[in-house]
């Protein structure tokens, strides 16, 4: 029996992104009560960024972790109880379905998963061997230690581009590593790219990979890149290697529990009950970028979380009867 106190609701939400704090808001005004469990990463990908653009009303200076600051704030002011605790394990096949946390055990009638995406990583051992010394995934965070500094960011779409403009204004040059000729980020942001690299102090490699990150056992000192069509290798001296080449969803909790698909928990999509997993688990409903493998915006998310709370809702009424 374990000693961590029990705590018990009709509606738990997994995540303190734009998805479940969305979700928690609809809620805790239909009177459900939730418990929100914020997860290691409280306020999820938008506190990484800076500035956000394309959060409708707020066109002026908006930045990502001040968003997120009134997003829990919005939700407290409703009551929503949000606890720093995160989700180790889950029990989907008894009811009240099981959440283990790391401070307490959950049990809830209804579940709203907003877990989220992490970074992806290249999946070198000399890149896990520099994490943290030279390779990071967020400029936002680390890119202070490279003033003045070569970096590389590797990648071709959004956070790619956000992070390389990010840090053409604190490093001496940034390179763009990327493994096609085209960028994936969209027309707005590369256009920015690319006349800072017209410009300024950002260069773009087309067609390569990252082969090796190179350094002196204590600290990365330069980066080999592989072109993939012909394989020929370069080597480029830099500090910094900003890995940017997409996300995960934060799935593995759930494997053999619930319906994925390419990793991502699939919903069933259908009006009135569009945020419920497919995979016949009632009371089990998804929202945000962990159920996304296409939008990934934190509108969309906000968006979904709002569904997945009123199809929880329903879904709550007609099992009560
Ligand atoms: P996330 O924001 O990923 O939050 C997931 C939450 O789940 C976190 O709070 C985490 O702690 C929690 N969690 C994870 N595992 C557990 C667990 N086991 N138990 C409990 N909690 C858990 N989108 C835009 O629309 N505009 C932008 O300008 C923009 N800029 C971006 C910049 C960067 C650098 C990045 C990385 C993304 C950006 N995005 C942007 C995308 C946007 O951030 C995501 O689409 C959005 O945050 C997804 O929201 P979410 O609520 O689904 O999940
Ligand atoms: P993404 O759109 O999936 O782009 C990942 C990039 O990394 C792609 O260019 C991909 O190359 C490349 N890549 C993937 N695996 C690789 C590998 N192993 N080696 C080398 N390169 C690799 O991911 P993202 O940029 O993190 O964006 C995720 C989501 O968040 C998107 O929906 C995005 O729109 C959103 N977002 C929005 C904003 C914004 O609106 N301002 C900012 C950031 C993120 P290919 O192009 O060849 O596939």
């Amino acid at each position: 029996m374990s000693a961590l106190p029990k705590r018990r609701c009709r509606l738990l939400v997994l995540g303190s992104g734009p998805a479940g704090y969305t979700a928690a808001l609809y809620a805790v005004r239909a009177g459900l009560q939730p418990l929100l469990l914020s997860g290691v990463q409280p306020g999820g990908q938008l506190m990484l960024t800076t500035e956000v653009e394309n959060w409708p009303g707020d066109a002026g200076d908006l930045q990502g972790p001040a968003l997120m600051e009134r997003m829990l704030q919005h939700v407290q002011r409703f009551g929503v109880e949000v606890l720093a605790d995160h989700a180790v394990t889950v029990d989907l096949g008894r009811r009240p379905f099981q959440v283990c946390g790391e401070r307490a055990e959950y049990a809830c009638e209804a579940l709203i998963i907003a877990t989220g995406a992490n970074a992806r990583r290249l999946g070198l051992p000399s890149e896990e061997k520099y994490w943290g010394r030279g390779v990071s995934a967020c400029a936002v965070c680390d890119g202070f230690f490279f003033r003045d500094r070569r970096v590389a960011v590797i990648g071709g779409g959004n956070t790619a581009v956000e992070e390389a403009l990010y840090l053409s204004r604190i490093a001496s040059d940034v390179v763009l590593v990327h493994r096609r000729d085209q960028l994936r980020a969209d027309q707005l942001l590369s256009k920015r790219l690319f006349r800072r690299a017209e410009e300024g102090n950002v260069q773009l490699l087309w067609e390569h990979v990252v082969d090796e990150v190179l350094g002196d056992g204590q600290q990365v000192t330069a980066l080999r890149a592989r072109h993939v069509g012909n394989g020929a290798t370069r080597e480029l001296e830099l500090e910094g290697v900003f890995v940017a080449i997409g996300h995960d969803p934060n799935t593995a909790l759930f494997k053999g529990q619930l319906k994925m698909q390419g990793g991502f928990i699939e919903v069933r999509g259908k009006s009135g009950e569009g945020m419920m997993t497919a995979a016949s688990v009632p009371g089990v409903f998804a929202a945000g970028d962990v159920a996304d493998p296409v939008y990934r915006q934190a509108v969309t998310s906000a968006g979904s979380g709002c569904m997945a709370a009123l199809d929880a809702e329903r879904w709550l009424e007609q099992e009560a009867g």
